[in-house]
């Protein structure tokens, strides 16, 4: 059985960038923008797409977008959604003017995360996931990234990552896990040193028998772990065929862009104080930039600037960074949209940058993030009449239809 999903205003492909496997100095014609057009799904995946002739329509079901648009699924390639407990009382803290380092100090931050999150039972945990991860389909988000780290022991890092598996099989989306043991050194441990060792040598080797995880990730940061220090966990699960992901220079300069370059990282996040010669090293090594505009709207700090990462060359991704401490948002449209307003991001960059270029950023950049054939038909059917009623709409309104692999994830109650 076929879908043919017809009668599109606009029809965002991003065939140009497929074509070229090009990531990077994005302009509007390489959105490859259809209009009127039509889009043919065949066994899960794109069959064609065209503008006129319609396709024989035996034994096809078929969609009307009632003149709205069509956009390839959502890709939120960084997220932390596996956690228990509230901080919402770190919000009043920080209006009263505690930084994140003070409210750490107090007990707060990553380290209160981690108390609850040790105490949750692995099903309770993906329950939790699974609400959050539900809420962003409803916004469009077919694939996402999600990470481990607050664990930060053997067990409780495999305890979170298992419920991230059962989450995975309990909602539709494409789920990429993370671990992310060195987000901060526990109260027990001794030292980074010691801590890291035993990451290397007892959690590593179980995540990959277990196949929890296809990547590693650690916060680079004053205060938490050295460039250094994470370059030998990230060798170490090279070596297992684990790949990499570093927070990286959020706080400060602490040579996390140039660490991520060196490394062949698949994406180095945050970013706001890395210096171009790092990012520089990063648009060469073809590791993209991921901005995460939730934590600087949410914690007040600077936004990070964008527009030079996509004028030096770097291929530019937007994510959520959904968490509970620092970023709760759950809607990656308004933060794509906030990525253009506060880090200058033009209309094409933005919206490659919630689709192909962050299924690059997941390695999935052959597979997902564009809509032309032999692509997974992963997509969002909404009704804005054109991309930048779309865009200026900052995802208020819902998508109508949402497809994953050709089946038909979410359907908005509006749509009969
Ligand atoms: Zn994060």
């Amino acid at each position: 059985m076929r879908t043919l999903i017809f009668n599109i205003s606009e029809l965002v492909t991003l065939a140009p960038l497929v074509k070229e496997n090009r990531f990077n100095r994005i302009q509007d014609e390489d959105l490859g923008i259809i209009k009127n057009a039509w889009l043919l799904i065949q066994d899960g995946k794109i069959l064609a797409i065209g503008d006129s002739h319609l396709p024989e329509l035996k034994n096809t079901i078929c969609i009307d977008a009632q003149n709205g648009v069509v956009m390839p699924g959502l890709i939120d390639s960084h997220t932390h959604p596996v956690f228990a407990g509230s901080r919402s009382h770190e919000f009043s803290k920080r209006l009263k003017g505690k930084s994140y380092g003070e409210i750490a100090q107090e007990g707060g931050g990553i380290a209160y995360s981690v108390a609850q999150t040790r105490e949750a039972t692995v099903e309770s945990l993906a329950q939790n996931a699974t609400h959050h991860m539900m809420s962003m389909l409803r916004k469009g988000v077919t694939t996402l990234e999600a990470k481990s780290g607050y664990g930060l022991s053997v067990e409780s890092e495999l305890h979170q990552l298992r419920a991230l598996k059962l989450a995975s099989q309990m909602t539709p989306q494409r789920i990429v896990s993370t671990c992310l043991a060195l987000h901060a050194i526990p109260k027990e441990s001794q030292n980074e040193r010691a801590y890291i060792h035993e990451m290397v040598t007892q959690l590593l080797p179980r995540i990959t028998q277990e196949g929890l995880a296809s990547y590693v990730d650690a916060f680079v940061e004053k205060d938490y772990f050295s460039a250094q220090e994470a370059k030998t966990w990230f060798l170490e699960a090279q070596k297992l065929g684990l790949a990499t992901r570093i927070h990286a220079d959020e706080f400060s300069d602490c040579e996390g862009a140039a660490l991520a370059a060196s490394l062949g990282a698949a994406s180095a996040d945050h970013l706001q104080f890395a210096s171009d010669d790092g990012l520089r090293k990063m648009a060469a090594a073809g590791v993209v930039a991921t901005l995460l505009p939730g934590t600087s709207l949410y914690t007040g700090i600077p936004f990070a600037n964008g527009r030079n990462m996509a004028d030096l060359g770097c291929a530019v991704a937007i994510a959520s960074d959904f968490n509970p401490g620092s970023s709760p948002f759950e809607n990656l449209r308004f933060l794509a949209a906030m990525a253009g307003v506060h880090s200058k991001l033009k209309p094409a960059e933005i919206i490659a940058g919630i689709t192909l270029v962050a299924s690059k950023a997941l390695g999935l950049q052959s597979k997902v993030g564009a809509l032309v054939p032999s692509y997974e038909a992963d997509l969002g059917i909404y009704s804005s009449s054109s991309i930048a009623e779309w865009l200026a709409d900052m995802g208020k309104t819902e998508p109508k239809l949402v497809y994953i692999a050709g089946k038909v994830a979410y359907r908005s109650s509006s749509f009969a």
